[in-house]
């Protein structure tokens, strides 16, 4: 099975599907499809500027009287087209090496073989199964969320195939809320040496803003602030009259965001003869671990253990679309992806040793009887 398993990883990844590249998003979409096809029932949604969402209902044995689990996934990556060249699918040390391997097409192809598995074995499945693949998901689910949260309000559980966390591939049951801000000052342009004292310079205010900002970080409380991306001003002997901040937040606590959120828009400029203007603000709310979570935790480790495996959870600052059907209060298991490292850079790859097991607790999770 696992030769099977790496196959259909290699087939995956050798399609390359950028989030901002929808044809090849598509292309992607469609292997998903045909994969897909001989086991479930596959609709592909619009995604407006991006690639088709995909849902598949699994034909799995048994009676599905138990409602509806969802399991989440994402056909796009960050990898641009061509990365292949540099990065191809390779077998090396232990592991499947390429772009989008462990974000998250391992995970795909893992679920794929679950259903399988189920089906040539008879194994009954109480509940009924869908599956989502979002192609937004790197770029903040703008297009997808909409179509998730329908899902997930539907569903009593649900599973995300989003990789483990570290190389041990831990569970994720808890994930930080993610936004951004962008922070604009205007000031006044002047000559700097004809006319240094008329000018009033944007970029001065904005770097006292950011040491302002910056002190909403509170690392106790799991929230940071990161001035990610600074811009400004035109040329070095002009004072500046523009300048923008990109800044990046996270919290731990749904209940964090609103005065956070409430402190950018208060800030005040120190020059007055500059003026602020504040834009953004959260767009994942946090996936808090809340007791349904725990419970499924519970479910999963109990569920491995008969495999001599001991699974572990972990908070992460990471968004995924899990966060979204958190928040809506239905209990999300996420990390059950591949195992591995590099999610995003260049040594991004998965252990193969861990491939049979991850296919088989997902198996087991959807023929549990999950959330009873
Ligand atoms: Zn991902």
């Amino acid at each position: 099975m696992q030769s099977e398993i790496t196959a259909l990883i290699r087939q995956l990844v050798e399609c390359e599907s950028p989030s901002d590249d929808p044809a090849a998003v598509n292309r992607f979409v469609e292997l998903a499809s045909d994969t897909l096809a001989p086991l479930a029932r596959v609709k592909t949604h619009a995604g407006g500027s991006f690639g088709r969402h995909l849902t598949a209902e699994a034909q799995l044995p048994g009676r599905k009287k138990n409602g509806q689990i969802l399991v989440l996934g994402h056909s796009d990556t960050v990898w641009p087209l061509g990365t292949l060249r540099s990065m191809p699918f390779r077998e090396e040390k232990g592991r499947l090496w390429g772009p989008g391997v462990l974000d998250m097409k391992g995970g795909i192809a893992f679920f794929v073989f679950a259903v399988r598995a189920l089906r040539d074995l008879e194994i009954p499945a109480p509940s009924k199964v869908l599956l989502q693949l979002n192609s937004d998901e790197e770029v903040g689910s703008e297009s997808s969320r909409p179509l998730t949260e329908k899902n997930a309000a539907r569903s009593k559980a649900v599973l995300v195939l989003e990789p483990g966390t570290g190389i041990e591939g831990k569970l994720k049951t808890a994930r930080k809320g993610v936004g951004d801000f962008t922070v604009t000052v205007r000031g006044r342009a002047s000559h700097a040496g004809v006319d240094f004292s008329a000018g009033a310079s944007a970029i001065l205010e904005l770097s006292r803003q950011i040491d302002r900002i910056s002190a909403f970080t509170q690392l106790d409380r799991g929230i940071t602030v990161n001035p990610g991306v600074i811009s400004g001003g035109t040329r070095s002997n002009v004072v500046a009259a523009e300048a923008h901040a990109e800044i990046d937040i996270r919290v731990l606590r749904l209940k964090d965001a609103p005065a956070l959120e409430k402190k950018f828009r208060s800030l005040k400029p120190i020059d007055r003869r500059c003026t602020i203007e504040v834009t953004g603000g959260l767009n994942r709310p946090p996936m808090e671990r809340s007791a349904g979570i725990v419970r499924l935790f519970g479910t999963a480790q109990q569920l491995a253990r008969p495999m001599g495996l001991e699974l572990e959870e972990s908070l992460t600052g990471g968004g995924s679309d899990g966060n979204f059907t958190a928040a809506l209060g239905v209990p999300t298991l996420d990390g059950l992806g591949a195992v591995g490292e590099g999610a995003h850079a260049v040594n991004e790859s998965i252990l193969t040793s861990r491939i049979i097991d991850r296919t088989a607790l997902i198996a087991k999770l959807l023929a549990a009887p999950l959330g009873d």
